[in-house]
């Protein structure tokens, strides 16, 4: 069990900044228990939109500036990374941070491909530069968030797979459902919500940075994680664990443990501790600073969203990787149809034009694409190496700039927003 801090912190401004931090990771048993002389950390900040500061979007810039000290004091090499960087670093403060501190600046765009043999997601792409440093200290920012209520430490770390990729993997797992039907929440228009949480968590498992330092100072309450309103919380809360620092923060801002989709799944897949009685908080006593009255994201279904909806289809169809089986290599030995989680992988007739397939000239293999949720069981346990990486048509043959021409086209039915959006904007 590992310990999480809870620190005040009223205002960005930098010394209380600096301080807050610095007695968050003392907490835990100062910097130098993290960093070594001499290793590269690698700060990944919330970045991820082109917003200001202010906007309360993306992790301040004065707690950037404050851990990139801290390293510096512990001898440490600092760099920041995040997906988009190059298009969001202005706005967001951190050109400005980099520059005045000396710290490189890393776009992530070169992925490669890690895989592994426990969980249900085995096969990742991440960031080169993730993959090469010698620690990794990732800084969420606290917000509320449409999809997963709150977006904390254990979600950050999704921007740790490179640009488009990201946006690739959302559409390969968690797509809309084809039929409209009732709609309550935003958890009815999607299928496998529950095996994107997972695969979130098990991107963590991957990944395991060595520290988190959450931007809690001022956080965002409403229509997050976008176009929330900044909401102060005054704190900054540390820890080693992801999955025990998001269970403490959530309660910090009243909101159930369970509410929290990558913390249920943690809890239902035993990824990790989300018993409050069972984690150790140090600092501020979590009574006397609780939120108590957070204003969730709320979740409205209108034309734009039922849209979209048809276009994810297209996109999963051409834009996306998914698993394909090649015949001449398969012995139908069923490992693959045993170990896939979601149990999409059947036989079906052969076609005449696989009379040379190895294991029977009746049967191939059929996967049903629309509930694969691209985990690569079975690529990684195929004996034979007979499942490949097959991407998309319009991925294979144009690629990353092509996927963000239609990801632009994917929010045009959000078009007639667009003057709430700048009626927002002006305030
Ligand atoms: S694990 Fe490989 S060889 Fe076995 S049935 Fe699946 S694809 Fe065929
Ligand atoms: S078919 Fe393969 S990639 Fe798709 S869900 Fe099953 S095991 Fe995962």
């Amino acid at each position: 069990m590992s310990k999480v801090s809870i620190v005040r912190c009223p205002s960005y401004r930098p010394d209380e900044v600096q301080k807050a931090v610095a007695a968050a990771v003392d907490y835990l048993g100062s910097l130098g228990r993290f960093v070594k002389p001499g290793d590269r950390v690698l700060i990944k900040p919330n970045l991820y939109q082109n917003k200001p500061p202010t906007k309360a979007v993306t992790t301040h810039p004065a707690v950037v500036t404050a851990v990139i000290r801290l390293v510096r004091e512990a001898g440490g090499i600092p760099a920041i990374g995040e997906s988009k960087l190059r298009r969001n670093a202005k706005k967001t403060g951190i050109q400005e941070v980099a520059a005045a501190e000396g710290v490189e600046l890393i776009d992530f765009v070169e992925p490669v491909v890690v895989t592994k043999k426990e969980g249900v997601f085995k096969r990742f792409e991440i960031a080169k530069q993730v993959l090469e440093a010698d620690v990794v200290i990732n800084l969420p920012k606290v917000k509320t968030h449409r999809m997963t209520t709150l977006t904390l430490s254990v979600k950050n770390l999704y921007g740790c797979i490179p640009r488009y990729r990201k946006t690739q993997r959302h559409m390969e797992i968690f797509k809309y459902r084809p039929k409209r039907g009732a709609v309550q929440s935003i958890w009815d228009l999607w299928i496998n919500k529950e095996y994107f949480a997972l695969m979130l968590v098990e991107l963590y498992e991957v990944l395991r940075p060595a520290l988190t330092i959450a931007d809690g100072v001022i956080s965002m309450e409403g229509y997050g994680p976008k176009l929330g309103d900044p909401r102060q919380v005054g704190l900054i809360m540390a820890g080693t664990d992801c999955i025990e620092l998001d269970t403490v923060i959530a309660e910090l801002m009243g909101v159930p443990a369970e509410e929290v989709l990558t913390l249920e799944v943690a809890r239902k897949w035993n990824k990790g501790i989300t018993d409050l009685r069972q984690i150790t908080v140090v600092g501020e006593d979590l009574e006397k600073v609780r939120v108590r009255d957070l204003k969730p994201s709320v979740f409205q279904e209108d034309t734009a969203d039922y849209l979209q909806r048809i276009l994810y289809k297209f996109y999963d169809t051409f834009m996306t990787t998914r698993p394909a089986v090649d015949p001449k290599k398969c012995t139908l030995c069923g490992i693959c149809e045993t170990n896939c989680p979601t149990q999409v992988i059947t036989r079906k007739k052969a076609e005449a034009r696989f009379p040379e397939a190895k294991g029977s000239p009746q049967e191939v293999l059929a996967i049903n694409y629309e509930n694969c949720i691209r985990c690569y069981t079975c690529q990684v346990d195929c004996p034979e190496g007979a499942i490949s990486v097959q991407e998309g048509w319009l991925l294979k043959h144009f690629g990353a700039e092509l996927f963000h021409a239609f990801f632009l086209f994917n929010n045009l039915p959000y078009l007639h927003k667009l003057g709430h959006f700048l009626e927002r904007r002006r305030k």
